[in-house]
């Protein structure tokens, strides 16, 4: 039932920025609604800056719902458990259906409107956002890359929000690159799969209702994709609910930040599966992977929520302690605000498609700006002086959620081997 924080599908989609047509009926993928540039003005997060040092940020988010994700975000900080509260705000929001069109329920934000979701979520309660990021992510994979069948079964649920999608790709050996996965699928006589392996590092483990995972087959297809930097030929995506046997979620890590994400542990044991359950030709998960670099949607928007909210955090800080008086203080102040203009500017260009090349500019975008989040963050940590180093201050947790962005998969370093590869061939 929707409750008094539900968004109508309009709310949902202005929230998004997105006042796009409706998106192409499914199975005409190559004018769905992230696939080109959207011809509208930036809707995207405002920060304080540019209206006012005294304003907070505004968003298309609700106060109600701002103040019952940033709630959750402190409590879920503290005590490191999964943050249910926020989910269930997720789930009952819509939120969770922006990244579908119409037709399976979902309300065809393109990738500006994905990341400006994000970016949107993450200035209150960046373990959410990841969340979220996470759950946009596979749906639009199984979109791009499901049967009929598959897309027709598990559309509609991730649409509405019953259903929470994760993605468990890295491995504790597997490494940035995912090159050597232990998580091995082998058919079985009945035409199925079964699957033995240890994924780490998975976000919205225990939590998701469904989950992409990736594993080496043992038959790699005979038109292998060719080395895209990350993943290798013989690797396929299986889409394994939550309820599988031979699944199963742990989240005992402990992080330093993101720490309501629910990121943990997801082990794979005699886990049997159809093949109805395979995303994608087999052998073919490389290119998929190759595929999503090009989506625009960048983990950058997380970073530019967090920067975001560091910055109106100074600017609150400034002005109660009449800081604004001083030409040093305000000055740093707008040299804070550059960086936040640029980390927004480079997501909003990778959302938007406008770039000759939009895959590279998606990778830009995450690189520009997780680093300028810890600039921000760290110039704000500053500012703030004292007050900044008691351990409840909102920047410190900004400061290890946005650590994370770098670390997420693909990690900063291999964003740049994948900007640069191609000049060495
Ligand atoms: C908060 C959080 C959430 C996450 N959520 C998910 C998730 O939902 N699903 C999921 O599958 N994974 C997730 N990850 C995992 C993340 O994607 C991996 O940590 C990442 O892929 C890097 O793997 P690694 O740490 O094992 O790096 P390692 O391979 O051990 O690399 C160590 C360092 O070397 C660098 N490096 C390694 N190989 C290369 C290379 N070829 N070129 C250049 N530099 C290289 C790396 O950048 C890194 O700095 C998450 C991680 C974090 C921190």
């Amino acid at each position: 039932m929707a409750s008094a924080d539900s968004l109508t599908v309009p709310e949902a989609r202005a929230l998004a920025g997105t006042d796009v047509p409706l998106p192409a009926p499914v199975g005409d993928l190559s004018t769905g609604p992230t696939t080109g540039p959207s011809p509208r003005p930036s809707t995207g997060p405002t920060t304080s800056p540019s209206t006012g040092p005294s304003a907070g940020p505004s968003t298309g988010l609700t106060a109600s719902m701002r103040e019952r994700l940033a709630a959750a975000a402190r409590d879920a900080d503290a005590s490191g458990e999964p943050d249910r509260p926020a989910l269930a705000l997720l789930r009952e929001t819509g939120l969770l259906g922006l990244a579908l069109p119409y037709e399976y329920g979902g309300t065809g934000a393109d990738a500006h409107g994905l990341n400006s979701a994000v970016a949107q979520v993450a200035q209150v309660n960046a373990s959410a956002s990841i969340m979220l990021f996470q759950h946009y992510a596979v749906s639009r994979r199984i979109l791009e890359h499901g049967s009929p069948a598959l897309r027709r079964r598990l559309l509609p649920q991730l649409a509405r929000g019953d259903w929470l999608a994760a993605s468990a790709w890295s491995e504790t050996g597997a490494g940035a690159n995912k090159k050597q996965l232990s998580t091995i699928a082998r058919r079985t006589p009945d035409g199925g799969w079964v699957l033995d392996g240890a994924k780490s590092f998975t976000t919205s483990a225990g939590l998701a209702d469904i989950y992409l995972v990736l594993a080496q087959t043992e038959e790699p297809a005979p038109d292998a994709a060719p080395d895209t930097g990350y993943g290798s030929a013989g690797q396929t995506f299986f889409l394994i609910p939550a309820d599988a046997p031979g699944l199963i979620p742990d989240t005992s890590m402990r992080l330093t930040g993101m720490r309501g994400s629910a990121t943990g542990f997801v082990s794979v044991q005699d886990c049997h599966v159809p093949d109805t359950a395979r995303l994608g030709p087999v052998g073919a998960a490389a290119s998929i992977i190759a595929g999503v670099r090009d989506s625009g949607a960048t983990l950058g928007a997380v970073s530019v929520g967090l920067a975001e909210a560091a910055l109106a955090l100074a600017h609150r800080h400034a002005e109660r302690r009449g800081l604004l008086a001083q030409q040093a203080v305000r000055h740093r102040l707008v040299d804070i605000a550059g960086e936040v203009e640029t980390a927004r500017a480079v997501v909003e260009r990778a959302g938007r498609r406008t770039a000759d090349d939009p895959g590279i500019a998606t990778l830009h975008s995450k690189l520009v700006a997780s680093s300028a989040a810890e600039r921000v963050i760290n110039a704000v940590e500053r500012l703030l002086g004292s007050a900044g180093y008691v351990a409840s201050n909102e920047i410190n947790r900004y400061g290890r959620d946005a650590r994370a962005v770098a670390l997420m998969g693909p990690t900063n370093d291999l964003c740049k081997e994948l900007v640069s590869l191609t000049w060495n061939r």
